[in-house]
């Protein structure tokens, strides 16, 4: 049969996810998903949830997530959208600002669902290379960029964890010529972000998710925030009702309990820096992280042998093939007993 998708359709491969496998006693480092439940708080709203309430649409908006989040960043109401998942607002965000004349900038390696989106508009993808062995970032990315109309910093940088200089990313937002969105996805692992470039600059977005340090990507919420003009604009391009009702409660539940979360990311934080140590030790090439995992080369090289190893014992990891990525993988910080287990099976293959 003739193929009756446009031609960008037809021509892209579809985003690949981390596998969700169903075997028995895994240790899933694999998709960067929090090893903490999320606040009891959560619990208790779901208990106390009236199913007679689902008949109703849920507020389009989210209006009491916006004012919460808006506080949260010192910023209004309107200076905020809400995502089924920050995937939902990098769809909405690619639609809006790129096409076949309008490219995308874009540092390599980073999250690879942004090329996916990119191919889906048609739109020119602008590489602009890392360090290839200390995922540094370019002094001259802005003219790299060149005619771009987005350029995506995410911050603390996926897969490779390290954070882009705040000092580089403030000239970024002051002297790049188009639409600059921070992707802070990771942000609640990191010593510091960049919120305050939202208001301070008219052409920044930043944007954050649910999925990562608030133990929910099941839940699939995220939101983005900037100026009022972005905002409103974006808000043309948003599906009615993109966030259920029970999704803004459990969220808002979520989120009023900072201290949970805090204790949380906390925990996380120095998991990493144990683990960290635990593969230097090991001979492991372990780029310093502000996320909630660690890039990592194995002694040998072989990413890809070493995420087979791991994977024969259960254990997955995220590898990335490619002639930089593929020296790596990518593991999630998990529960001390997870990484225990991850570091017992590393020994038996290099120790
Ligand atoms: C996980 C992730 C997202 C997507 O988050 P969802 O809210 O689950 O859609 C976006 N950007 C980066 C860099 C991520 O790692």
């Amino acid at each position: 049969m003739k193929s009756y998708f446009r031609k960008e359709i037809d021509a892209i491969a579809g985003y690949t996810p981390g596998e969700q496998p169903k075997v028995a006693n895994l240790i899933k480092l694999n998709t960067n998903e929090n090893p903490y439940p999320p606040s009891p708080e959560v619990l208790k709203v779901l208990r106390n949830f009236d199913p007679a309430r689902l008949r109703r649409y849920p507020d389009p908006t989210a209006d009491a997530l916006r004012d919460l989040f808006a506080v949260s960043v010192n910023m209004q109401r309107d200076n905020v959208i809400i995502g089924n998942g920050s995937d939902d607002l990098l769809t909405m965000i690619f639609r809006a600002f790129t096409s076949p004349e309008l490219p995308v900038a874009v540092f390599e390696p980073t999250y690879s669902l942004y090329p996916v989106l990119a191919a889906m508009q048609g739109a020119p993808v602008i590489k602009i290379l890392l360090d290839q062995n200390t995922f540094a970032y370019p002094a001259d990315a802005v003219k790299q960029a060149g005619n771009a109309n987005l350029l995506i910093i995410t911050r603390p940088n996926a897969p490779t964890g390290n954070c882009a200089d705040k000092e580089l990313v403030k000239e970024i937002c002051a002297n790049f010529d188009g639409i600059v969105l921070i992707d802070e996805a990771y942000s609640d692992f990191a010593s510091d972000n960049c919120a305050e470039f939202a208001a301070e600059f008219d052409n920044v977005l930043v944007m954050r998710t649910f999925s990562k340090g608030s133990s929910m990507a099941g839940l699939r919420l995220g939101y983005a925030f900037g100026s009022k003009v972005l905002i409103s604009g974006l808000m043309k391009l948003k599906d009615s009702y993109n966030v259920d009702m029970l999704s803004q409660e459990l969220a808002k539940a979520n989120f009023q309990d900072a201290a949970y979360r805090k204790e949380c990311s906390e925990k996380i934080i120095a998991d990493r820096e144990k683990l960290a140590a635990d593969l230097t030790e090991l001979g492991f090439n372990v780029v310093p992280s502000q996320a909630n995992f660690l890039f990592a080369a194995p002694p040998d090289g072989d990413g890809a042998g070493c995420f087979a190893a791991l994977r024969e014992e259960a254990v997955i990891v995220r590898y990335f093939p490619g002639e930089v990525t593929g020296k790596y993988l990518r593991i999630t910080i998990g529960t001390p007993e997870e990484n225990a287990r991850l570091l017992e099976v590393l020994k038996k293959r290099f120790a």
